[in-house]
């Protein structure tokens, strides 16, 4: 007799930190995904889709949307030494001519993004890594600008 059924999997995907909601300040989150598996002899042979992501705070236990992630209050207060005053400036750290499409800009913001992953860098010293997290924050400053003041 084969038995048949499906079952429900849950895989981490990420850990941080996230604001949580309920907790109402820094807390460390897993995301995790839920996959449906088809199951024979209850062993989970063949995933049928990604059936939905999930953000969880490990402290209280509070599951969220994974856009929860985004959310930040202190997210608008831009950390010391990098403040970005002009479009002009912004198309510049994302290595682009001043007049561009915010499009290009998100293009080039995932390129160079990638090149200062925390994951790409953590082998190298720490002032390296210094640099690239300073980058990263660039990078992502020079974005929401451009998404903010370019449409
Ligand atoms: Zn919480």
């Amino acid at each position: 007799m084969i038995i048949w059924g499906s079952t429900h999997l849950r895989s981490e995907i990420d850990k941080g930190e996230f604001f949580c909601p309920s907790c109402k300040g820094p807390a460390p989150f897993a995301k995790k995904r839920v996959r449906k598996f088809f199951t024979l002899y209850f062993i989970p042979v063949i995933p049928l889709s990604i059936a939905g992501e999930y953000v969880e705070c490990e402290r209280c236990k509070s599951k969220y949307e994974p856009d929860v992630l985004s959310y930040n209050p202190n997210k608008m207060i831009p950390p010391k030494g990098v403040e970005i005053n002009s479009l002009g400036q912004a198309f510049r750290i994302l290595e682009l001519p001043d007049k561009t499409t915010v499009n290009a800009a998100k293009q080039a913001y995932r390129q160079l993004i990638k090149e200062y992953h925390p994951d790409k860098v953590a082998s190298l010293g720490r002032e390296l890594r210094e640099v690239a997290e300073r980058r990263t924050l660039e990078l992502n400053l020079a974005l929401d600008y451009i998404q903010e003041h370019c449409s």
